[in-house]
């Protein structure tokens, strides 16, 4: 075999990916070019190996880094199935009570596999690449991968690529959406269609949290405002939890899913409100209508697509904020979270601050990041994108 290409690096990203970050940026190459999907030694600018990666020749991430040290082993199916191996395992720990079937198999890098995602719904899972370094090579891996999911009850893997429609690897596609549980609690995840691989799964123990803090509540102070529903995840939590809830989104679909769940968990979706509307726009309503809930939750799509577009965001951040507690009731909770990279966890907190919300009498209780089916490593703070904030 030759020799593998080797990509020298300048100092400071020397550092970050001796660390453990797993990305290079292409400004922080010295020498070397590769071929899409190329395996590539990464070494200093005095000629050490640091590690091995893989060559993307079109992405600003010039390579994602897979081994680290000096005789790191470059990416192979053995590689592969290896970390496949210990991310299933962890899985296997994590949900072992068997009341939730529907959560993230592997986090790509998180679960040092860069770009490759794979989210688990019952007996059929999903794979997302990203990048088109992945790509070039997942056929390669596909062998080891068909193995191990079989071996953990997973009959059918669906491709959720840059074509819309998703695509069967191995196993029948589903007819419909599948029926899946978190914490107990039963809904439909459509995984031809659904945004994602077919729901936002980070948010699973927030919306067990959310079902915590109506039950501890006295009945009368249960009402729930829930803005950017979805497919309704955090109301089915909060109605089961004995709140009355009303749900908004802009989308009228996402409103017809959330109400199959309600039906799935046997609640009446007549017992509730939606709102197809604007969430800036039906706030001002709201709040010119004298309207108020005891809990707030508010879970936009990310605001900042990119690093220019955060003072932008932050700011869109700040005034949603300030209109969300301007509807909650006295003794209410605001339940804030954010899922932009590029916001980090202390300008998300400066979007709730005391001039922000103009009302010096709420305090943050609780902090949450990112669920452990969805790990991070320390030196890769871009994975830890997901906030959410409890203020009472
Ligand atoms: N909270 C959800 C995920 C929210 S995803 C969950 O737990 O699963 C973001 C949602 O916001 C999408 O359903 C989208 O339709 C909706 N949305 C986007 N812009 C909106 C707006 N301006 N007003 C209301 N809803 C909006």
């Amino acid at each position: 075999m030759s020799r593998p290409t080797a990509i020298v690096i300048r100092r400071g990203a020397e550092e970050s990916v001796r660390r453990g970050h797993p990305w290079i940026w292409r400004e922080a190459i010295v020498k070397g070019v590769a071929k899409t999907g190329e395996s590539v030694q990464i070494q200093s600018e005095a000629g050490q190996t640091i590690g091995s990666g893989l060559y993307d020749a079109s992405s600003p991430i010039a390579v994602r880094v897979w081994s680290l040290g000096e005789r790191a082993e470059p990416l192979a199916p053995n590689l592969f199935n290896k970390r496949i191996h210990r991310a299933f395992e962890k899985r296997a720990t994590l949900f072992a009570d068997g009341k939730t079937n529907a959560y993230r198999l592997l986090n790509g890098e998180g679960d040092r596999c860069p770009g490759f995602v794979i989210d688990r719904y019952a007996d059929a899972a999903v794979l997302r690449l990203d990048g088109e370094a992945v790509e070039a090579r997942a056929s390669e891996f596909l062998p080891g991968l068909e193995n191990a999911l079989k071996t953990i009850g997973i009959n059918t893997l669906l491709l959720r690529g840059r074509k819309k429609e998703a695509e069967v690897l191995f196993g029948e596609m589903p007819s419909k959406a599948i029926e899946v549980r978190e914490h107990g609690v039963p809904f439909w995840a459509d995984v031809k269609d659904g945004q994602k691989t077919g729901a936002f799964l980070d948010q699973r123990e927030n919306r067990a949290r959310v079902g915590d803090l109506v039950r501890e509540r006295p009945e009368g102070k249960r009402r729930v405002l829930n803005l950017f529903s979805y497919a309704g995840g955090f109301s089915l939590h909060a109605a089961l939890a004995g709140a009355t809830v009303t749900s908004v989104d802009i989308a009228a679909q996402a409103h017809g899913t959330a109400q199959k769940s309600f039906q799935l968990a046997g609640v009446s979706p007549k017992a509730h409100s939606w709102a197809t509307a604007d969430a800036f726009a039906f706030l001002t309503e709201a709040k010119k209508r004298g309207e108020s809930w005891d809990i707030v939750i508010c879970d936009p799509p990310s605001f900042a697509p990119n690093e220019k577009a955060k003072v932008r965001a932050l700011s869109a951040y700040r005034s949603l904020h300030k209109a969300c507690v301007a509807v909650l009731a006295a003794d209410g909770v605001f339940c804030a979270a954010s899922c932009s990279s590029h916001v980090d966890a202390e300008s998300f907190a400066t979007t709730l601050d005391d001039a922000t919300l103009e009302k010096a009498d709420l305090t943050l209780t609780d902090f949450y990041g990112p669920p452990s089916d969805h790990p991070t490593l320390p030196a890769w703070p871009e994975g830890r994108y997901l906030k959410f904030a409890v203020m009472r």
